[in-house]
């Protein structure tokens, strides 16, 4: 561990006694408050937009500017603007009915903040994915402390100097660090602790939660299967197809990881995605809106798996591109693969990156067999013009969400629950969900003078005996 790394670990632990001391001071965060920490944070976006694109863009090397200005910046001033705009309701205090033998009374949900959260944010989309689980976090009233990825050091540096700007340490703060930094972040006593990241390391963050009892929401990843039906129109589903996938070049968590195209159709679907992606750009290699993978490491694992595929007797069809080129650029093409042997990493690892498996079967329930067998996926996409077939499918399988004849944008609708289940995630956020990840739901039972435990109590008499047989009838 680094010098400055150490010196992050006893910040943060310092920073998160002063978080709980300030919430302890300022408990029930009122209203107007919370909307005004929203209002920065929807300002911090709309006055940064250059700066945080072009700190994105330093950190891949390349990456789409109009992808950043959509996926990253517009999503967490929407978030922040929906919070807001719906918070006095949601603070409101839920009435429910108080059984007759209990009555009179009033029993009702208090939705009380639960303190300082901790939240951890991965590369793939280095500022929507640190901020919008904060917009969630101050809706909710609470403190919360940052640890963005070191993947994106100039966009962690960033929020860090932006958050610094908008707001004192002791209600916000940015931790920045590698894994040693995350796994310490991952064991402080937080109130919740947030992670969005791998399976792999979610596992690990699960655990040190647990030593602490720490309430977790873990959003993981997966392999996100893209159905197509025999009715749908093959070029349609491949325009949508491909725009999910090569949006920041399929290092999205939802973005459609294979494709299940019906038997004997595999080659023309295969054909119509690659000549979408060809028609979408010229060149990946030169086109500025194409992004480039993050890293050296993360190219390599994405051209190793192909190369595996291709030893192994796969179909590799790719647009043209000055081959050279996307390589000096980090940029790998848009790559549909057909003819996979099973035991292939692409359809054993989550593939993140642009590159689609094409996998043909005979019936629907074939292909829903073969989704449902596996790790329940972050999503699941079908294409069909028939309602009842999409309910099959739905009714078939399990996944954190669904796109039907479309993908990656249900996660834009603030009020659908955002989150994936069992491999691919537990808990979920956005909207009123997110507001409720952040806050306690207490329960209160509040009666006058006559509290009816008396009925209940010994010397046990008929009263007791009235009640109870009443109920047991
Ligand atoms: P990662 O798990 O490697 O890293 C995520 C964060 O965890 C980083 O900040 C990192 O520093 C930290 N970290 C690393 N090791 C740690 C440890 N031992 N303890 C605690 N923290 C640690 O993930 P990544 O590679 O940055 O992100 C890609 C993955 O995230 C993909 O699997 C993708 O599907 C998933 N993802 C999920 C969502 C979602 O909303 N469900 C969104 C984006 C990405």
């Amino acid at each position: 561990m680094s010098d400055a790394e150490s010196k992050q670990i006893e910040r943060m632990k310092s920073i998160l006694g002063t978080q709980k001391s300030a919430f302890k001071a300022d408990r029930q965060r009122s209203l107007e408050n919370r909307k005004a920490d929203l209002a920065k944070i929807a300002k911090l976006c709309r006055d940064n937009v250059d700066a945080i694109c072009e700190a994105i863009n330093q950190d891949f090397s390349c990456r789409a500017k109009q992808e950043s200005v959509l996926g990253e910046i517009i999503f967490v001033i929407n978030d922040a603007e929906h919070t807001a705009k719906h918070l006095k309701q949601w603070m409101k205090p839920k009435k429910v009915s108080v059984p007759l033998n209990l009555k009179p009374g009033k029993a009702y949900i208090r939705r009380d903040p639960v303190g300082v959260a901790g939240i951890v944010a991965p590369w793939n989309y280095p500022f929507q994915l640190a901020l919008a689980p904060l917009v969630a976090a101050l809706g909710a009233g609470c403190r919360a402390m940052l640890k963005p990825s070191e993947y994106t050091p100039a966009t962690s540096e960033l929020i860090k100097t932006l958050i610094g700007q908008h707001f004192d340490e002791d209600q916000v703060a940015v931790i920045t660090g590698g894994p040693a930094v995350g796994q310490a972040f991952t064991q402080l006593k937080f109130d919740h602790l947030f992670y969005t990241g791998s399976t792999q390391v979610g596992r690990l963050v699960a655990k040190a939660a647990a030593e602490n009892l720490v309430p977790v929401t873990l959003e993981l990843g997966g392999k996100s299967p893209a159905i197509i039906t025999p009715s749908y129109p093959v070029e349609s589903a491949a325009k949508s197809i491909t725009w999910g996938k090569l949006f920041n070049s399929g290092q999205t968590c939802v973005a459609p990881d294979y494709v299940l195209a019906p038997k004997g159709r595999e080659d023309e679907v295969a054909s119509a995605l690659v000549a979408v992606a060809q028609a979408q750009f010229e060149d990946v290699a030169t086109d500025d809106s194409y992004s480039a993978i993050v890293s050296d490491r993360h190219y390599q694992r994405l051209h190793d798996m192909i190369e595996e595929a291709r030893a192994a007797g796969a179909t590799v069809l790719q647009p043209e591109h000055d081959a050279a080129e996307a390589k000096a650029r980090r940029k790998i093409p848009p790559t549909v693969v057909l003819n996979l042997p099973a035991d292939s990493k692409l359809l054993e690892e989550e593939i993140f990156g642009p590159v689609l498996p094409v996998l043909g079967y005979e019936t629907l329930d074939q292909a829903t067999d073969y989704v449902s067998d596996r790790d329940h996926p972050l999503a699941l996409y079908v294409y069909t013009t028939d309602k009842a077939e999409a309910d099959r499918v739905l009714g078939a399988t399990l996944s954190g969400g669904v796109g039907v004849n479309i993908n990656l944008l249900h996660l834009s609708i603030p009020d659908l629950p955002f989150g994936g289940i069992g491999a691919s995630g537990q808990g979920a956020y956005h909207g009123e969900t997110g507001f409720e990840v952040f806050s306690h739901n207490r329960s209160v039972f509040h009666t006058g003078k006559w509290h009816p435990s008396r009925l209940l109590a010994p010397p046990y008499g008929k009263m007791y005996e009235n009640i109870t047989k009443r109920q047991l009838k």
